[in-house]
């Protein structure tokens, strides 16, 4: 039986409590964005190691048919072994329940691709390009609709920007294009020419950015496509799989209590914490200073955050049920691919576990509709699922607390202070105000 929702744990709470401080934080200070997918699939300088990555990158890739997050999907091939020696079974696992329709997709690529040649796989690739276009439609048309967006918004600075007919007549094209195939072909095959050209463009230009990215993500599936056939022409594990799909979780809900998303309370229990690598007056300090900078909406920002829901997302599903069931990973590479790069959470869950699991790439964004693996009490007979729960929460904690003292950018400041006591200037840093703090702290 599953954990049930009510039971907020004191360990989860003091988790969420942070990550909420964290995610209040980052709500105005931002972090760095993650893109990938901007490199030929052909590329036939990939190690076997390095192109049974990129085939589980690619396949949970054209899994996720829906933009809203819901089939995230994680992609891990298990070692396996039969009467016919070692093979390998692919687990797939997505946010929400894995749809009949992209199961059956699955199998029917695995099927197809089981006698795939050098002679016979343009034509097993086209059909594959053909299937995943169709299956990913919703996902494409969403893309499709940002781009006219954005294109909206800065087609006039584009005409200013290049005067090259050839980039202003292939935006156009893609502007009109309703065929999802052409699409894809238009947006990456132009990865290495126009798309780079209009993104060195871009750097100084919102909606140009936007705009390249949607165009990039256009042409996506046709790059995961061609990084599967090359994966299966080249690593030869990979034409004996089967697809093993593991269930997804439930949608729990939180609610933290009110002490939990008091500001005041929050910013003087975390200046306690033992885990802090600088002096908890200076952390406090610095979050008033930071509740400052934000315009004084930290309070509130912390309350309107205090009841969400959370998932297991699809990574942690597969990173759980392998440790769980202590299953080998195909040349003990412990590598589980996702469609998406990993949030906050799990990549801090992933780079945590004792498991040794190959950290994922992350945008770092912080969801904090994100939980851990349930227990199967059932199955935790030993107790050992608990006790790698427990503790993944504790070493989650530990780190949440380190990255909020970066967050409000502690070191600067005290490098700043340090600087400034040594050169005997009066200035004062930009950020910081200590008059102000003082009073705000005494009062
Ligand atoms: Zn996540």
């Amino acid at each position: 039986m599953l954990r049930g929702s009510g039971d907020l744990q004191n360990d989860e709470v003091t988790l969420y409590k942070y990550l909420n401080l964290l995610h209040s934080l980052d709500e105005f200070q931002g972090r760095g964005r993650v893109d990938r997918g901007d490199k030929k699939g052909d590329d036939t300088r990939y190690t076997t190691k390095e192109l049974r990555r990129s085939f589980l990158d690619s396949i949970s890739y054209l899994c996720d048919i829906n933009p809203k997050g819901g089939t995230v999907t994680a992609a891990a091939i298990r070692k396996f072994y039969c009467k016919d020696g070692v093979q390998g079974r692919l687990y797939l696992a997505a946010n929400e329940p894995i749809l009949d329709r992209v199961h059956h997709f699955v199998e029917r690529m695995l099927r197809d691709l089981e006698d795939i040649t050098p002679k016979n796989h343009g034509m097993k690739k086209r059909k594959l390009l053909r299937e995943s276009l169709d299956l990913g439609r919703q996902r494409l048309n969403y893309y499709h609709g940002k781009v006219l967006f954005h294109l909206k918004k800065c087609d006039q600075d584009i005409r200013i920007l290049f005067r090259d007919q050839e980039i202003l007549t292939w935006i156009e094209t893609i502007k009109v294009e309703t065929d999802l195939q052409r699409l894809s072909a238009l947006c990456y095959h132009s990865r290495e020419g126009k798309l780079d050209e209009l993104k060195r463009k871009a750097s100084e230009h919102r909606d140009i950015a936007e705009l390249t990215h949607y165009i990039g993500r256009l042409g996506a599936h046709e790059y995961a496509v061609s990084t599967i056939i090359t994966a299966y022409l080249k690593v030869p594990i990979l034409r004996k799989i089967k697809v093993q799909i593991l269930p997804s979780a439930l949608v729990t809900p939180i609610n933290l209590p009110a002490e939990s998303v008091n500001f005041h309370t929050v910013c003087q229990e975390i200046s306690g914490s033992p885990h802090l690598r600088h002096s908890g007056h200076d952390l406090y300090t610095m979050l008033y200073n930071s509740n400052f900078l934000s315009g004084f909406t930290l309070p509130s920002k912390l309350v309107q955050t205090s009841a969400f829901v959370t998932r297991v997302h699809a990574e942690l599903q597969i990173v759980d049920y392998f440790s769980r069931k202590r299953l080998e990973f195909i040349e003990d590479d412990k590598y589980v691919g996702c469609s998406k790069p990993a949030c906050y959470f799990c990549h801090l869950w992933i780079r945590l576990h004792p498991g040794g699991f190959e950290v994922p790439a992350s945008h770092k964004k912080v969801i904090l509709g994100c939980r851990g693996p349930d227990i199967d009490v059932a199955e935790d007979v030993n107790g050992n699922g608990a006790r790698i729960r427990r503790d993944q929460y504790k070493r989650l904690t530990r780190e949440i607390i380190r990255d909020i003292e970066e967050q409000v950018h502690i070191e600067q400041f005290l490098n700043r202070c340090q600087h400034l006591s040594s050169d005997g200037s009066s200035r004062a840093p930009k950020y910081y105000d200590q008059d102000f703090d003082l009073q705000l702290i005494k009062g």
